[in-house]
């Protein structure tokens, strides 16, 4: 018989597959792509995944190691996870073998089993004489049930039979049984009545909604806060159990919170499983082959989830399709969203993007027809849709980043009763402490970065490199002791809040106040108790979170977004305003939200509250457009840092300017160029954690051409010993530009 060869991507930085010979005794039929096979790579042991396999060999075939075990004996990737993983690497230019690796759970990358087998303990004979075991009826009542039950006994099942451990010992010791390993079986999840609790009539504008929503397909379902978007995810999932299918959810990883959870489990009458951060690897493990074997009927999980095998997998979801966290900012940069809307084309399934504030990228998907789209533009409860009050700092004497109206705005809340939310994008006591002798500012030694001041462990810490240390009050260079904060963070409001309202009780919700655990769930609560308090946060109170009582909500600072090198940090803010307000007034309560800002006049800010999300980003949409800007270019950033300064950008330039490059680059006519590429520039902030860091940025209106370009640029680097000087990566579809 011929070899037949593997080709395994084993989890490596390259970007291609590795040939091993297969088994002499396997049968070839067996081996399908995405089967894990264990490998000898260099020195190591590595599990690798099964791509494709042939029967010409690649390399000098004497060079061809063996392959060591084929781990499984059937794919461990369903075809379109399989596919799903292939499509990335080759669309984010990451190696095969990272992607795989990301897509499994940690215990399936170490070998275990893709079933989940128990240890049970088997008779050896047939039958057995009773008056030899007269002295021993222990004995004799386990073998009786053993031998009612020849498949075997697990230990459970040993257990609630009393029978002692001494008394298997002897059994097996007379080699009368043993153990042996048997396979768990999962059922499959029943899908005949899936509905615990009643399911509410529909609004006109949510029965069209829903009609769109379970039909395949991706559909933008664009609905204000409160519209009822997730009504509709339930009922459309609701539909989809019913046919005996399943539901992945993907959530924000700040969305996951107990009570998303449980709108889910006190809806549905399907085992639910919930994957989330501090999930142990069993657990993890566990609810993958509950997921794989149909015996969970809905997965919720944050943007890794998008892997998790589904043998019947039905509809995603995707909630709050604009947020951040769905992309993946390190190693295998990925968008779960944008792998959701892949793998639900391929299963020809419907796939839900759902927002109040869409991404740019979706809304324009849906206006060209890519996606259908779905709006809600009303509450279908009693709860009105918040005012939006715009209060100009430009004239007002500021107590800490609080102005007179806002302060006397907040009283009015709470002496109605009432609770208030003020909102600040920056958790500390206060961005920087300056010296006011000299004018000199606390910067991170390893960053090109001003350290924050955390006045209760009286630290100043970097939040880009963790840096600490003490804060001190007198100045370095010129012995002044004028040393103060400048600026402001949730630390530093809640201080001020305290001194103007002593009677109030002032929660604080950021990472700091939250950090222990069941903290978060303290807080919640003790807000959820309804009595007039001011809650002070950060975005970790933007979303997920259901409070009544809140009935104005106060954004003290949003001029930031306004003046950031990120093109789209005008689009962030405008989500964030939306989203933050649309935490006013949920019930019955009419809600305000106020926002300070020293420009009140601002067009863009008065599109946004006047004339809502829509218009606020069809504006933006042109802006994009005339500046060939994403949506309307795809854009990728190749970054590099060096410990030495000047290297990045160096080996970025070599690049930027190799022939291979330009030559994909001049098939550009002058006016519209195919390629373009841009820089090398400095980062926004050059220098951090010790490393200086560089970007060039590739960008083109044809996704086909970028991919190429990627691919040239990156076989450049592969072949080029310069790169062991820097760290490289590359970054398709960045969110930001940093
Ligand atoms: P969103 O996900 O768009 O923020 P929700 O689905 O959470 O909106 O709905 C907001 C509130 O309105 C919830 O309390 C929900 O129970 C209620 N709601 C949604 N749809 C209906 C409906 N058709 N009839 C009555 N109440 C509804
Ligand atoms: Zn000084
Ligand atoms: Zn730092």
């Amino acid at each position: 018989m011929n070899p037949v060869y593997l080709d395994v991507a084993v989890p490596v930085p390259l970007r291609r597959t590795f040939q091993y010979l297969a088994p002499a005794d396997m049968n070839p039929a067996k081996l399908l792509p995405g089967t894990r096979v264990e490998v000898s790579f260099g020195r190591q042991k590595l599990i690798g995944i099964l791509v494709s396999t042939s029967n010409t060999n690649a390399i000098d075939i004497n060079k061809i190691k063996p392959a060591l075990r084929i781990i499984d004996d059937q794919p461990l990737l369903d075809n379109v996870l399989f596919k799903l993983c292939v499509w990335a690497a080759d669309y984010y230019q990451h190696p095969i073998g990272e992607v795989f690796h990301s897509a499994i759970p940690a215990l399936l990358r170490q070998g275990d089993a893709i079933a989940q087998t128990e240890k049970v303990l088997v008779p050896l004979i047939k039958q057995f004489d009773e008056t030899d075991f007269k002295r021993a009826p222990r004995q004799s009542a386990l073998l009786k049930r053993l031998l009612s039950q020849p498949e075997g006994l697990s230990k459970a099942a040993l257990d609630s039979y009393e029978t002692t451990t001494a008394t298997v010992r002897s059994i097996i010791a007379k080699e009368l049984a043993h153990w042996d390993l048997k396979t768990v079986n999962i059922s499959h999840f029943d899908s005949t009545n899936p509905q615990k609790s009643d399911m509410l009539a529909l609004s006109e504008e949510q029965a069209n909604a829903l009609e769109t929503a379970i039909k395949p397909g991706t559909q933008l379902l664009f609905g204000i806060t409160g519209s009822g978007k997730t009504e509709i995810y339930l009922q459309a999932i609701d539909a989809i159990l019913r046919q005996g299918k399943q539901a992945l959810v993907l959530v924000p990883e700040i969305g996951l919170t107990p009570q998303t959870i449980e709108r889910f489990t006190s809806r549905f009458n399907v085992p639910i499983f919930a994957l989330h951060s501090s999930l142990t690897d069993k657990e993890r493990l566990n609810a993958w082959r509950q997921s794989r074997e149909q015996g969970a009927g809905i997965i919720i999980g944050t943007r890794s989830a998008i892997f998790t095998p589904m043998s019947k997998i039905g509809i995603i979801v995707v909630d709050e399709e604009h947020d951040a966290s769905f992309k993946q900012i390190e190693g295998f940069r990925y968008s779960a969203r944008d792998l959701a809307v892949f793998r639900g084309h391929q299963e020809q399934i419907p796939v839900i993007l759902g927002s109040a504030t869409p991404s740019l990228e979706s809304l324009n998907n849906a206006v060209s027809g890519k996606y259908k789209l779905s709006k809600l533009t009303e509450r279908p409860t009693k709860a009105n849709v918040a005012h939006y009050q715009v209060i100009g700092t430009q004239h007002q004497r500021m107590d800490n980043s609080f102005s007179e109206p806002l302060f006397e705005l907040i009283e009015q809340h709470l002496s109605a009763g009432n609770q208030v939310l003020v909102f600040l994008n920056r958790r500390g006591y206060s961005p920087v402490l300056i010296c006011n002798g000299c004018g000199a500012i606390a910067a991170c030694e390893r960053c090109d970065a001003r350290m924050t001041f955390h006045l209760t462990q009286n630290k100043l810490i970097c939040h880009h490199c963790g840096a600490s240390k003490h804060a001190n009050r007198l100045c370095q260079p010129c012995g002044s002791r004028d040393v103060v904060p400048l600026g402001t963070g949730t630390q530093r409001l809640e201080e001020t809040l305290l001194g103007r309202f002593a009677d109030t009780n002032i929660i604080r919700i950021d990472r700091d106040s939250t950090r222990r655990k069941g903290e978060m769930e303290r807080l919640t609560k003790e807000v959820m108790a309804g009595e007039p308090a001011i809650l002070v946060g950060t975005q970790l109170l933007a979303k997920g979170h259901h409070f009544p009582d809140v009935t104005l909500v106060a954004i003290v600072d949003v001029d930031s977004g306004f003046y950031s090198s990120d093109f789209r940090a005008i689009e962030k803010m405008g989500q964030l305003i939306l989203q933050v307000g649309g935490r006013a007034g949920r019930e019955e309560k009419q809600g305000t939200v106020a926002i300070q800002t020293q420009f009140p006049d601002q067009p863009i800010l008065k599109s946004l509250i006047e004339d809502g999300y829509e218009a606020f980003a069809s504006s933006l949409l042109v802006e994009r457009k005339l500046y060939d800007l994403p949506p309307y270019a795809f854009q990728a950033v190749l970054r590099a840092e060096a410990t030495k300064n000047g290297v990045a950008m160096t080996f970025l330039h070599n690049l930027a300017s190799s022939q291979n490059v330009l030559s994909e680059v001049s098939l550009q006519n002058q006016n519209s160029p195919l390629v373009s590429v841009l820089g090398p520039i400095p980062s926004t902030m050059e220098k951090r954690d010790g490393k200086y860091r560089a970007q060039l940025l590739i960008s083109s209106s044809h996704r086909k051409s970028l991919n190429s370009t990627l691919s040239k640029i990156i076989s450049l680097i592969e072949n080029n010993k310069e790169q062991r000087m820097v760290r490289w990566s590359l970054d398709v579809d960045p969110i930001d530009l940093l």
